[in-house]
């Protein structure tokens, strides 16, 4: 077991933050060797049911779910940060350039490693990923987070026509691929898998098909794409599917939206694509650095919280701006302000902290199992320092609400403030950041 006594943040199931000043975590591993939540809450309370315990004592620090990011690519360490006319000219001028690179296993493997460094050391400890349309790129991120014990979702991207040779699959290879890595990763330790069709100008009508009827076999695995993120790529889509009444309902005629499929940006929808949202199951991965570093557009809150659908939040690195969760939590709250109605929203701290954890982790499916912290929950957490730089040291301590602690953490957080990330599988506890320390005994505790 093991026991940390600092402040905590967490959600009620009725998704409402708690906030507990001086609290104790106590994880114990299952059958499999993943840290599980065994209690949470006040030092007061639980002190005399967990006092005997081994405790880290972390003052000053606040423990908060892992992060989770509900859309991003691996390939694309490479990519992030490269300017370009919009979406279309910038998957040509350097996205598919890089994706093409990982053909060569080594080299895949390398950046699968640089790749979950990055997502550790920014606290984020599930996401859901892809890679690029070479399989080698699948296994080395799978090695790679099996070995640090991390909750990773990941898939082949399906890409039979519009892309260059070197990063273009064959139709029907490109989906027996898929469902050799299904067979060979899904479920094993804290791995899934994703039927990944890249956005529907980069499949044919068969691949497509073809993704569908692997989705309707393997029920529990996720599906992940692209829609709705640009104008000029709307227009291509209607151009290839004259017949179909949206974008998003070109997947649902080929029996891609469902619970687990989560379809990154869902910015230019109608009434009738959300409902089909909602319905369906299907969520909306919101990618707001992204959006607005390619000029996409703006995410809809009001109107996805009208309909009431699933969404939670993404970097969408490279096309995102940063791996950096309070990044990705600032640039949603700016999005929200504006609004498509041009009547903004203010997100509250806590919804957007929401949006990135336990809301993200229930748009996956997988609520009471990532992104909180509540009894039961896998033990992945972060452990932040509040006072990491001056500015933010002097201004938390100027806090009077959790919201008010929160946003400021959001608005001039970064890497600096995520002092340890915890990851509850087996080798995730020696893996990022530093071993716990050698527990203090409880005398040392007031
Ligand atoms: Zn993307």
């Amino acid at each position: 077991m093991n026991a940390y006594r600092a402040s905590l943040l967490y959600f009620r199931p009725d998704h409402t933050a708690v906030h507990e000043p001086d609290g104790l975590l106590v994880t114990a591993p299952d059958a499999q060797g993943v840290q599980r939540v065994q209690a949470i809450g006040a030092w007061s309370a639980l002190r005399h049911h967990h006092g005997h315990l081994p405790i880290e004592h972390l003052p000053g620090r606040l423990i908060a779910p892992g992060f989770v990011d509900l859309h991003i690519h691996s390939p694309q360490v490479d990519v992030i940060g490269s300017p370009a006319e919009g979406l279309l000219p910038w998957l040509e001028k350097y996205t598919f350039v890089h994706e093409a690179r990982f053909a060569d296993p080594a080299y895949a493997q390398a950046a699968g490693g640089f790749f979950l460094d990055e997502l550790q050391r920014h606290g984020v400890t599930c996401a859901l990923a892809f890679g690029s349309s070479h399989v080698a790129s699948v296994d080395a991120l799978f090695e790679a987070a099996q070995a640090r014990g991390l909750r990773l979702i990941a898939g082949k991207v399906l890409m039979d026509r519009h892309a260059p040779e070197g990063v273009r699959d064959q139709t029907e290879q490109g989906l027996c691929d898929t469902e050799d890595l299904i067979h060979r990763w899904h479920g094993r330790g804290r791995l899934g898998c994703a039927i990944t069709p890249r956005f529907v100008p980069s499949c044919s009508d068969a691949q497509l098909a073809g993704a569908g009827e692997l989705a309707a076999r393997h029920p529990d695995v996720w599906v992940q794409s692209h829609v709705a993120e640009n104008k000029d790529e709307i227009a291509w889509v209607r151009e290839l599917h004259p017949q179909a009444r949206s974008y998003l309902a070109v997947y649902e005629q080929f029996g891609l939206l469902r619970p687990r499929s989560i379809y990154a940006h869902c910015i230019h929808l109608d009434e009738t694509d959300r409902q089909l949202l909602r319905h369906s199951g299907a969520a909306a991965a919101v990618s707001p650095t992204s959006n607005l570093f390619l000029g996409s557009g703006f995410f809809d809150y009001a109107a996805a919280d009208r309909v009431g659908h699933l969404y939670g939040l993404a970097s969408d690195v490279g096309g995102g701006t940063s791996f950096s969760p309070f990044h990705t939590m600032l640039a949603a709250y700016f999005v929200g302000r504006e609004g498509q109605t041009k009547a903004g929203v203010s997100l509250r701290p806590q919804d957007l902290w929401f949006q990135h954890t336990a809301g993200a982790a229930r748009a996956l499916g997988l609520e009471g199992v990532v992104g909180n912290l509540l009894p039961g929950c896998e033990a992945d957490f972060v452990v932040l320092d509040p006072q990491a730089t001056p500015l933010l040291a002097r201004r938390t301590a100027a806090a009077q609400s959790l919201d008010e602690l929160l946003f400021a953490l959001i608005v001039l957080g970064d890497d600096r403030v995520v002092q340890r990330t915890v990851v509850a599988g087996p080798g995730g506890q020696a893996g990022q950041g530093r071993p716990p320390t050698m527990p203090s005994s409880a005398k040392d505790v007031p």
